[in-house]
């Protein structure tokens, strides 16, 4: 398949750089190659964060946040740039039909999420992410141009050796994409190609994130040999309802503890406020480690949060999801304190790009969270995720207006995949062996780490990773084994990412750094 522009992935980043190119280029071919499941996109409940109100918020008010949650990390270039350029792209989400709170004046209502210190966060209900979603869904049907390829999974990149006086680089071409249904594999070539696959929370035990987030893209990048940057900050969301329903833990959004909600320990202390002056609202790492540390404490296997405080008619209002799901499962949000833990929610880091979203091999970009930007340093900011999505669009949209593409090869020229594909994965091993990722990186690479346990977690992995080959060259593939190849690779760059790490910082915390540190104190 011979086309104009390839992306992948069907979340906020994927569709939006979709409908931009497929505006802008009516002629060209947009292919949007998708695999099956959900997205992180349509589970984002919180909102978008952006300064809207200009009487109480500014721009250096929501940058110097950004800019402390990432804990010096951050590129401040990187992070005003997201943060003064994201006004525009929400109003302009908004005149492809995404709909926000608004107060009885028709003006969007902002509410407040940890570490921010002004309301700022739009958002619709508690359900932001499904209605951009459906929004950005709507108008890419629109458009004649976009062909979305459902249940297509891309196994690899297509790249090829770029040398000349001055440049040595790769250039990537397109990509293998694995039909779901027939296991047939098809090669797609494209001018450019753009990773927008998403996260990795499927790594750990328990996460917020969907199935799909098994992080293919980065998997994908890293083979192909494009840089990744950032993969030991993982950013674990203190508020989940203990308990899981298929494999994902359902998140109590931050919103809930901005409208009021007080996280408490089984004896009924307000703990947070030992912790940090902000008490609830302090920056996830320091909210999750703090309930990491009560229920080591305790020994109990979760903390909790108290709602029963709060007006019962706002609270339904502003999180009908969030009510009607903990209702579902066994609690009156207003009557019972819910019983909290943290989960593997965000990577802050992933593949490395520049202020144009392009990444380290020619004609490859990557956007949303498997890209590295810089905005989010060591941790993030709560909403400023989807709005890195937007505004990074928008710039790899930019480099396609302005610059050309380096000339393509002919297509003869290019190494092509093996042929024989058969659609058969060994799937009970395959889970087994997830599983196991999961368990080692829960334990060794989660909120709480120690080199000696990224150690041992690191010769386990490379075991794991010499199955993974073995399987994959054994002729016999389908989504879930390149899913476990994927999340080999990926948790083999975290731990690696992690060692290589000499000071906490944001969302990586280890034990013998910390202890290290203490003693020098004394
Ligand atoms: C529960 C939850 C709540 C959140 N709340 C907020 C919030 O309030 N505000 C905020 O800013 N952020 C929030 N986030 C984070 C935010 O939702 C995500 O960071 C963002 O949606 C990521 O968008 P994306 O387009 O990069 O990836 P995704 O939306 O995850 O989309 C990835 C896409 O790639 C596809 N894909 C993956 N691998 C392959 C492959 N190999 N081949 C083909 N397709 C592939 C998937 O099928 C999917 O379509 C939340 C996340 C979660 C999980």
């Amino acid at each position: 398949m011979k086309i104009n522009f390839l992306i992948i992935g069907s979340g906020i980043a994927g569709l939006t750089l979709a409908i931009k190119l497929a505006e802008q280029f009516p002629k060209k071919s947009v292919v949007i190659a998708t695999k099956a499941g959900e997205s992180n996109t349509r589970f984002a409940q919180g909102g978008v964060a952006a300064v809207l109100n200009k009487e109480s918020d500014s721009f250096q008010k929501h940058i110097k946040d950004t800019l402390k949650a990432g804990d010096g990390l951050c590129n401040p270039e990187i992070v005003t740039k997201v943060i003064t350029e994201g006004p525009q792209r929400l109003m302009e989400l908004m005149q492809w039909g995404a709909r926000f709170d608004m107060d009885s004046q028709q003006k969007l209502l902002l509410s407040r999420e940890g570490g921010h210190s002004e309301n700022r966060v739009i958002h619709y209900k508690d359900t932001t992410g499904r209605e951009i979603e459906r929004a950005l869904t709507k108008r890419v049907h629109q458009l004649k141009n976009i062909r979305i390829l459902c249940n297509y999974f891309a196994t690899d990149l297509i790249t090829e050796q770029f040398r000349n006086s001055i440049d040595d680089k790769s250039i990537c071409r397109g990509a293998y994409i694995l039909n779901q249904i027939t296991g047939e594999v098809r090669t797609v070539i494209a001018e450019t190609t753009t990773l927008a696959t998403g996260g990795i929370g499927q790594l750990y035990t328990h996460t917020t994130n969907p199935d799909i987030a098994t992080g293919d893209g980065i998997a994908m990048a890293y083979r192909a040999q494009a840089k990744i940057k950032g993969m030991e900050f993982i950013q674990f969301h203190p508020t989940t309802l203990h308990g899981k329903t298929k494999g994902i833990s359902f998140l109590i959004s931050e919103a809930v503890r901005g409208f009021g909600a007080i996280l408490r320990n089984k004896n009924g202390e307000r703990f947070m406020v030992r912790y940090d002056g902000r008490g609830e609202l302090a920056s996830r790492d320091i909210v999750s480690r703090a309930i990491h540390s009560e229920m080591i404490q305790s020994g109990d296997d979760c903390v909790y949060l108290d709602c029963t405080h709060l007006n019962e008619d706002k609270f339904k209002k502003q999180f009908p999801n969030i009510y009607e799901t903990c209702l579902n499962r066994g609690f009156n949000i207003l009557n019972d304190w819910l019983p909290v833990v943290p989960a593997a929610h965000y990577l802050c880091g992933g593949i490395a790009v520049d202020v144009f979203g392009q990444t380290t091999i020619r004609n490859l970009f990557a956007c949303g969270e498997c890209s590295y930007t810089g905005l989010h340093g060591a941790n993030r900011l709560a909403s400023n995720s989807l709005l890195e999505a937007l505004v990074f669009a928008q710039s790899i949209f930019k480099y396609h207006v302005n610059f050309l593409p380096v000339k393509k090869q002919s297509i003869s020229d290019m190494k092509f995949f093996r042929k024989h594909w058969v659609f058969i994965d060994n799937i009970k091993k395959i889970r087994f062996n997830t599983k196991t990722i999961q368990s080692l990186m829960s334990s060794s690479a989660g909120i709480v780490r120690s080199y000696d346990q990224l150690e041992e977690t690191k010769i386990e992995l490379h075991h794991l990773a010499e199955e993974a080959e073995r399987m994959y060259t054994s002729n016999k593939i389908g989504t879930s084994l390149c899913e476990f190849r994927n999340m080999v690779t990926v948790a083999q760059l975290i731990v690696d990412q992690s060692l290589l790490r000499k000071e906490n910082k944001g969302g990586y915390y280890n034990i013998q750094l910390e202890n290290k540190h203490k003693k020098e104190l004394v």
